[in-house]
């Protein structure tokens, strides 16, 4: 399993102040899949989120992400496994001042292993892959809303992480290109074999799940195959 949560608990607050957002929650999830957690608001979806990417500390039950135990763990045992971790957000997050291609290149800057014309070349070829290969030097604001989710795709994926969080990808963008972004994404996950836990409201883009899971009042209440 790449991500394999048992018996997750979680509180925020303290004392007579705590509120209990993660209540047991079990959740394993094989390399590859791409799973989709829906639910309604406020449920525990981004909290859930955030501790299997490293972000935030629980200090109950057993989070074991690529083989590393997250519960109490040290900071760099979480550093790891944000490496390996790619994020795609409601909003995409790209920096205005920067071009699509420098925006991808940016994120590539932290793996030392690569040169600076292989971080372009990597940051290029995955810009191609989503389409824009005519819109690498374009900022931001002159792209549409579905080409700057394309190119926050691009660059979660560019330094090749295991795993992809996405919380809400498609909930500023029209139907069809909120369609096309995560069909993109589905894509190259699969090419990539990369792992996709996705948090959405939107059920037109259940079709792209291998599973989609429900999170009700800090449990996961159903499981339900796609076929
Ligand atoms: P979802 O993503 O399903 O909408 P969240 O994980 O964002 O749910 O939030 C779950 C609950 O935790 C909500 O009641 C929310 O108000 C609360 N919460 C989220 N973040 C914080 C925080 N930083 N401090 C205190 N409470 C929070």
């Amino acid at each position: 399993m790449v991500i394999d949560v048992h018996n997750l608990n979680f509180s925020f607050g303290s004392g007579s102040l705590t509120q209990p957002v993660l209540k047991g929650i079990d959740l394993a999830i094989r390399k590859g899949e791409i799973v989709l957690m829906t639910g309604p608001s406020g449920s525990g979806k981004t909290t859930l989120l955030t501790i299997i990417g490293g972000l935030r500390q629980a200090s109950n039950g057993s989070v074991v992400i690529l083989g590393e135990q997250l519960v109490n763990s040290n900071e760099q045992t979480k550093v790891k496994i944000r490496r390996q971790t790619g994020y795609i957000f409601q909003q995409h997050n790209l920096l205005k001042s920067l071009t699509a291609l420098q925006n991808v290149c940016m994120t590539l800057e932290l793996q030392r292993d690569l040169t600076e014309s292989e971080r372009q070349y990597r940051a290029q070829q995955m810009l191609a892959a989503v389409g824009l290969e005519d819109r690498m030097h374009y900022f931001p604001e002159a792209l549409s809303g579905g080409q700057r989710q394309r190119v926050s795709i691009a660059r979660a994926l560019a330094g090749r992480p295991k795993i992809i969080l996405a919380d809400e990808p498609t909930a500023s963008l029209d139907r069809q290109s909120g369609h096309d972004a995560v069909e993109i994404l589905k894509q190259l996950a699969k090419e990539l074999n990369t792992t996709i836990l996705l948090v959405t409201h939107d059920y037109r883009i259940l079709d792209i799940a291998d599973r989609v899971v429900e999170l009700e009042d800090g449990f996961v209440k159903a499981v339900e195959k796609q076929e």
